[in-house]
């Protein structure tokens, strides 16, 4: 049984899952063990989003968690819940990340927004001592290792993850585990046409990954006859091929083609709907208010 008879805000004295037991009364029998659950206040970032309003949706469902600010250019001024296609919430978007911070005092703030306003947030959440759980792709390496940089001074525990769906993170383990047997290798990442950024976060951390795993590797023909531009791909790291297809009614797809004597193997997964990402994000939201530094990769909260 769930018994909520207090919200503890000071996260600091819990372990990272928030949750107390007090057994003051149970060991009797007469009365039922009390139990505490801290509630973590989420302040979400791009809350009218496709991936914003996902998360939004994914609060109001989840025992322990609240929604208490939401900021967005677009539904200025309307209920997030309501934007996010459900009930009232009883929080209204603003455009003020910084005011909604300070006014509404979050444990965590989530940001789906867009390449070019996540770092700025971020930083914006570190200052006010709000921990940011980062899902939005295509920061500059040094805005991240900034990033890192402000975490570890300031002890405020960040999560960044380029993807959130459980899948992908095994996809990309297996990418690694296979490229020592296969070094050759492309990526084919397919996305809704309204990504801004290609390629995609996750096309680029699984060649990261391939990299390191089997070092240079080059194709044995230089491709040197090509009649369009751009046709074999984008070459990341030590020659992996990373092609980017964008297309109405895709929603996040990644493939990865590795060819060796006689054989391929093809790993791919799908996230065929944005709910796909919610467990890694509340999981992340859970994990961070324990955290004193960055942490890139859901792979680190969960396989370490
Ligand atoms: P979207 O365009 O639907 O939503 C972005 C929202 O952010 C918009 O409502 C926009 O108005 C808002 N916004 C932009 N700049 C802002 C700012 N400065 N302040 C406040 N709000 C601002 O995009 P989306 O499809 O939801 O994707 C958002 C990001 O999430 C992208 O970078 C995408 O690649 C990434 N993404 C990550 C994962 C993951 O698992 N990590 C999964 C899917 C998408």
């Amino acid at each position: 049984m769930n018994y909520v008879f207090q919200a503890v805000r000071s996260l600091d004295i819990q372990d990272e899952h928030a949750i107390i037991i007090e057994s003051k009364f149970g060991k009797s029998g007469k009365i039922p063990e009390r139990r505490v659950d801290v509630i973590i206040r989420v302040a979400v970032c791009g809350a009218a989003g496709r991936m914003g309003s996902e998360v939004v949706r994914a609060i109001a469902r989840e025992d322990g968690l609240e929604l208490v600010g939401a900021v967005d250019r677009h539904g200025l001024g309307s209920d997030a819940g309501v934007v996010a296609g459900i009930s009232p919430l009883g929080v209204v978007v603003s455009d003020d990340l910084r005011g909604t911070l300070t006014g509404t005092a979050p444990d965590v703030m989530v940001d789906f927004t867009s390449p070019t306003a996540v770092a700025g947030n971020a930083r914006t959440a570190i200052g006010a001592g709000v921990r940011p759980v980062i899902g939005t792709t295509g920061m500059e390496a040094e805005d991240l290792a900034e990033l890192g940089r402000l975490s570890a001074k300031t002890g405020v525990g960040v999560v960044v993850a380029p993807n959130f769906a459980v899948g992908a993170v095994l996809m990309m383990r297996f990418a690694e585990m296979a490229a020592k047997f296969f070094p050759a290798a492309e990526i084919i990442e397919l996305h809704h046409d309204g990504k801004v950024d290609a390629p995609s976060g996750t096309a680029l951390k699984t060649g990261e990954k391939i990299s390191k795993a089997r070092g240079e590797y080059r194709q044995t023909a230089v491709d040197s006859v090509t009649k369009l531009d751009g046709v074999r791909g984008g070459c990341f790291n030590g020659g992996i091929r990373i092609h980017s297809v964008r297309l109405p009614g895709l929603v996040a797809h990644q493939e990865v083609i590795f060819g060796g004597l006689g054989q391929t193997l093809s790993l791919r997964h799908d996230s065929i709907s944005r709910e796909s990402f919610m467990p890694g994000v509340l999981l992340a939201i859970r994990q961070v208010v324990g955290l004193k530094e960055m942490i890139v990769g859901l792979e680190n909260l969960i396989f370490e």
